[in-house]
């Protein structure tokens, strides 16, 4: 069986926003499916490239800005075989989640970080590039006014304040091939975030997570998704004999439960069935199959 669930970030958006969304989701799911012959992380990479491309979403091209004007973005990939990969605030790469791959298929490495980071992408033909969106950039302008004339110490305390929960769109894909699984989430973090800031995406358990069973990507509320490890967690239910749909509802009730926070989380599991939760005002997400 061939199928893929992708997911465009939990969070509140305008109802225009989420109309804007819905074919670039369903676009990217369509390309999942189609590079699902080339392996189950081919597809994860293929859908979350289109998503990374659009300035619709908070990854890639349009993705958040940090407080010193720069992008970087944190993606990570996981499959059934435990092998995984990702990126820390790599600087203006757009592809991260391609990098993530290259990580976990040609480095000796899980996770690579910053200049780092940016030298591996180099080495395989990737540039940096202007990834700052009109969109971030306001996002961006309307945060530095916020905080203008504020010490170091003043800004930690007001972003301490702020960080619970903002609109997000962060992106993310599970897909299977004949009982072959990958889970991936790419990302450009949060909209009020320091410089050097690091959320949950690209940590495996965290933000993306897969073994035989099952995978899970999960958007939200880094910190705190962080905090109870969430992609893991929901594997773990699936790995019990709970159906995706009813993993991910456990996992949303678990984040909720221990950290008072709001989150989103898809799931697969190796018989093709998938599930979507989110306690945030929404999320978007598509599937698409084929047998
Ligand atoms: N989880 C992402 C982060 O904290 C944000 C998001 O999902 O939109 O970096």
């Amino acid at each position: 069986m061939r199928k893929i669930i992708v997911h465009g970030g939990a969070g509140s958006v305008s109802p225009e926003m989420q109309r804007a969304r819905e074919p670039v989701l369903e676009e990217a799911a369509r390309a999942g499916l189609e590079a699902l012959v080339a392996g189950p992380e081919r597809a994860v990479e293929a859908a979350i490239n289109i998503l990374e491309d659009s300035e619709l979403f908070n990854a890639g091209y349009g993705g958040a800005i940090q407080l010193d004007g720069e992008v970087r973005l944190d993606a990570s990939i996981m499959n059934s075989a435990l092998e995984c990969g990702g990126v820390i605030s790599l600087p203006g790469i757009k592809r991260a989640i391609s990098v993530a791959l290259l990580v976990m298929q040609e480095s000796p490495h899980v996770l690579l970080s910053g200049e780092g980071a940016l030298r591996f992408a180099e080495e395989f033909g990737f540039a940096p590039e202007e990834l700052r969106s009109p969109r971030a950039l306001a996002k961006l302008r309307e945060l530095q006014e916020e905080l203008a004339g504020l010490s170091y110490r003043e800004q930690l305390a007001r972003l301490r304040q702020q960080l619970r929960f903002q609109p997000t769109g962060t992106v993310g894909a599970v897909a299977l091939l004949d009982g072959r699984l990958a889970a991936g989430t790419s990302t450009g973090g949060r909209y009020t975030m320091l410089p050097g800031r690091v959320g949950d995406t690209p940590l495996i358990g965290a933000g993306t997570y897969c073994n035989e069973f099952g995978g899970a990507s999960a958007t939200g509320a880094g910190e705190d998704i962080i905090r109870v490890c969430l992609a893991r967690e929901v594997v773990r239910y699936i790995e019990e004999g709970a159906h995706p749909q009813e993993a991910a509802e456990r996992g949303i009730a678990l984040l909720a439960r221990r950290t008072n926070s709001s989150a989103g989380v898809i799931a697969l599991d190796r018989f093709g069935n998938h599930g979507a939760a989110f306690n945030t005002e929404q999320m978007g997400w598509a599937v698409c199959e084929s047998r």
